[in-house]
């Protein structure tokens, strides 16, 4: 079945109303479908796991299955996004929008950094290189070495080194248009280790001793 027949189907079914705040829009224009078990992680274009919602509560959807039965069982009214649907009408802020969401799915991702692969839009450590990945942060944090150093070791720029540290999608965050989400895929490093990594550059850098 083609995806604009399923989405008439799964209005249909939810009278046009937002199932969180109860908006309800004949024409459908401000609904969005939305799957409780997401397709990558193997849930069906069922009846059962589709919803609709309203663009906004769309938005704020978890993607995880537990999260998202409470986030749903949690009513609201939807007179209190009034003012927020008006001020996003504008395309380009619909636009944004939407692609916040996708980035929430990982379906915006089309780059890996060093140490992931895509498959299937999804990010997934690559076995060959996530390893180096967590050698540069310890040695980078263990080591007094200089970042200027470490990067000529393992064929970097400086620069390049720099983002790579700095890189939350390390620790399984995913950063999109300034805002960031927690993302589907597999964190390389620990959150503790990060830390110590961001604390010891920015140390550096406020003794200007990063580029020597
Ligand atoms: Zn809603």
């Amino acid at each position: 079945m083609n995806w604009p027949r399923i989405r008439e189907i799964i209005l249909k079914k939810d009278n046009y109303t937002c199932q969180k705040c109860s908006f309800h829009e004949e024409k459908g224009k401000e609904l969005e479908i939305h799957h409780i078990i997401p397709k990558i992680y193997g849930g069906k274009d069922q009846l059962e796991n589709i919803i609709t919602l309203c663009s906004i509560c769309h938005h704020f959807a978890p993607d995880h299955n537990e999260e998202f039965k409470k986030y749903i069982n949690e009513k609201i009214n939807g007179k209190i996004l009034n003012s927020f649907r008006e001020s996003k009408k504008s395309i380009s802020q619909k636009t944004t929008f939407g692609m916040e969401r996708k980035s929430k799915e990982g379906g915006a991702i089309t780059k890996a950094p060093l140490g992931y692969k895509i498959i299937n839009k999804l990010l997934v450590p690559d076995p060959e290189k996530e390893q180096q990945i967590s050698q540069l942060f310890t040695e980078f944090c263990t080591e007094n070495t200089s970042l200027n150093r470490l990067a000529k070791k393992y064929g970097l720029t400086t620069n390049g080194l720099k983002k790579i540290l700095i890189n939350k999608t390390y620790i399984g965050i995913i950063t999109f248009a300034g805002k960031t989400n927690k993302g589907l895929h597999q964190p390389i490093i620990s959150e503790e280790l990060f830390q110590q990594v961001q604390e010891k550059i920015n140390s550096l850098s406020k003794n200007k001793i990063y580029l020597e």
